[in-house]
Formats: C-alpha cells, sequence, structure tokens
C-alpha cells in the first residue's frame, strides 16, 4: 500500500490517501519501478539537463490538445489501462518512496550528492505537478527527497494556481526551485474551452505574481498558442503575454504554437466549437489541413515573440518542430534570435 513508512515518517499520509477519484475522474494507482527519468528528451527543450520525474502516468485535468495519450500508447500503465485516457487518473504507488530508491545506493548513501552536479530535472512531461492540493502535496515530499539527495535544481510546471502552496513549502530551497505556469491564451473563457478542468488563466498569472513578488525564481511558459485571425495579432498577443506574466521578471520563456497529434486537433476543434469559439475553431481547421499555412501560423507565431524579446538574447526558448529542408532553411537562422528546433 502507498503508505509506507518512509511516507508516515514524512507527515505525508494524508496526501497519499487511496481516493477513488481526483478532478472528476477515476483515480488508477499503478506499480512502477521509476519516477525519475534520466534520459528524457526534455533536454531538447532545454526545460532541464535530461532529467525528468513524474508521479503520474495520466492528468487530473483534461486539455483538449493533450499529446500524452498519443506519448503513452506503448507504455505498460496504459496498456494495462485501456479506458480513455483524458477520462482517467493514473498514479504510481509510493513515488516518494520511489524516487528515495532512484537517488541512493542500497547502504543508503546518496548516489548523486555531488557539489558540482547542478542538473535542473523538470516536472513533469506526463501529468500536472499541482491538478489538487494532494498532487501538490506529493509533488511536494518529491521534491523534498530529491533537494536533501542532490544539488540538482527542480523546474516545476503547472497548470493550477497551486505553485505558490509548493513554493511555501519549500521555501528553504527557493535558490534551486524554478516555477512557471502555461499562459498560451489569456483570456479565461476561450482557454477554459480547450484547458477543460484547469484553475482559470488569470488566477494562474496571479499565482505567478505572487511567486515573483515573494521573490522565487520564475520562468514564462506561452504555450501552447492558437493560429491568430490576423498578423497585427500575433504582435499584439506576444506584446501582452510578455506584459501578463511579467517576462521582464522571468529567467526565460519558452512558446510553442499548438503541435496537433492524434485525435487531439479534432477534440480540440470540436470543445473550441461548443463553446462557441467558432472563428478560432476555423483558424485552428485552416493551419491543419494547410502545411503552408501550418508553416505560416508558427513563423507568425514566433516573429511576434522574436520582436518582444529582441533586446534580451538568451531568453526567448520557441520550441519548433522542423521536419522538411525546407522548413530548416528558415528556423536554422532563427535559432540565435530564440527558436528551439525539435
Ligand atoms: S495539464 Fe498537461 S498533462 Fe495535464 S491534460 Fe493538460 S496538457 Fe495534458
Amino acid at each position: 500500500m502507498q503508505n509506507s513508512k518512509l511516507d508516515q515518517n514524512s507527515g505525508v499520509e494524508a496526501a497519499l490517501v487511496n481516493r477513488t477519484t481526483m478532478n472528476g475522474k477515476p483515480v488508477i494507482w499503478v506499480e512502477a519501478k521509476s519516477v525519475i527519468n534520466f534520459k528524457s528528451n526534455f533536454s531538447h527543450k532545454l526545460l532541464c539537463d535530461g532529467l525528468t520525474l513524474s508521479s503520474g502516468s495520466s492528468c487530473g485535468y483534461s486539455c483538449s490538445f493533450c499529446y500524452v495519450e498519443d506519448l503513452m500508447r506503448k507504455n505498460p500503465h496504459r496498456i494495462a489501462n485501456p479506458e480513455d485516457h483524458t477520462k482517467i487518473v493514473i498514479r504510481r504507488r509510493n513515488p516518494v518512496e520511489i524516487v528515495k530508491e532512484q537517488l541512493t545506493r542500497g547502504n543508503g548513501e546518496p548516489k548523486f550528492l555531488n557539489e558540482e552536479d547542478r542538473r535542473v530535472i523538470y516536472a513533469s512531461p506526463l501529468v500536472d505537478v499541482a491538478a489538487n492540493m494532494e498532487l501538490a502535496r506529493e509533488t511536494v515530499e518529491i521534491c523534498k527527497v530529491i533537494l536533501e539527495l542532490t544539488n540538482w535544481e527542480i523546474r516545476l510546471l503547472s497548470k493550477s494556481n497551486l505553485l505558490p502552496k509548493i513554493a511555501e513549502s519549500l521555501s528553504g530551497y527557493r535558490s534551486r526551485m524554478i516555477y512557471g505556469v502555461s499562459t498560451g491564451n489569456l483570456d479565461d473563457r476561450l482557454a477554459a474551452a480547450y484547458e477543460q478542468g484547469t484553475p482559470k488563466v488569470s488566477k494562474r498569472i496571479e499565482s505567478l505574481w505572487w511567486l515573483q513578488d515573494s521573490g522565487y525564481r520564475t520562468f514564462g511558459m506561452v504555450c501552447p498558442s492558437l493560429p491568430l485571425g490576423s498578423d497585427s495579432d500575433y504582435d499584439r498577443f506576444a506584446e501582452d503575454c510578455a506584459k501578463a506574466i511579467r517576462a521582464d521578471r522571468c529567467e526565460h520563456i519558452w512558446a510553442e504554437v499548438i503541435n496537433v497529434r492524434g485525435e487531439s486537433f479534432e477534440r480540440t476543434k470540436t470543445a473550441l466549437k461548443e463553446a462557441g469559439f467558432n472563428a478560432e475553431a476555423g483558424w485552428l481547421e485552416a493551419v491543419t489541413y494547410d502545411k503552408a499555412a501550418w508553416e505560416a501560423y508558427a513563423r507568425k507565431t514566433f516573429e511576434a515573440h522574436a520582436k518582444v524579446y529582441e533586446s534580451q538574447p538568451g531568453k526567448l526558448r520557441f520550441l519548433q518542430y522542423v521536419n522538411k529542408a525546407s522548413q530548416a532553411e528558415y528556423w536554422e537562422k532563427q535559432v540565435p534570435r530564440g527558436a528551439v528546433l525539435l
């Protein structure tokens, strides 16, 4: 059971109560050998140094564009639970204990407690780290173990407004924690249409400002952003986002267009239409079936952000998948301006 000795000692038994539902979804517990991935591709995104952690395999939230279902197709947790991935929460049993095991030798000695080893670990590539208070508390306990057993820095990204709660619990480690919230859309109603179950973007931004005003390290995550109606809208969007997240106080700003994979496109388009955002659904449809239009959307989004951060070299990290030589010619030239080619 999840109430291990370690968990009881660290006082998180309440956080690890075996609930049957979470965020309105059934919770499925799975056995796992790892929570930390030591060889993650997320290093390509410059979010970490190849280390990621994930205490779950299916998120409490239900964003229509979520790529995790697609990513997890061959994962045993997914295969063992073939229900609609967006309709269940999958949690790994004893995540705190597993992390402790991954970071120590058989005799309990820390494996990675090297002064020089200041790598950044990112959470999470698969789930939101604070989709509710219980998961936020679990994240705190996992972070505590990492902070005590290594000298790593931890980057946490969330679509919630609960990061201040995590930050307060880990305030003794503030120099090693970096916090960011997703703000791919500043319109609360529009974001709610396709980021189902998440707190309002305005509340996330409030939490980001609290972190900044309280002296915590922060980063920006302006993604995924939708196609817009006109060229000037892209410039306005990038400027508004920089203002909203107080980009000058963020260490780096990640940005990305919406990358539609698997069924996520149909889900997002339907979600937009159902919420009455027909124009936005149409703009998304127009770029999805037309590769040139998709490329133009990505370039306009990039150019708008690049203009905003022109005077701050190294600040922007615009994630862009580049598959064709015809695309590469343009994008390779944009690397010094902040394009990160995937
Ligand atoms: S918060 Fe992230 S992991 Fe969770 S559903 Fe949304 S996109 Fe997927």
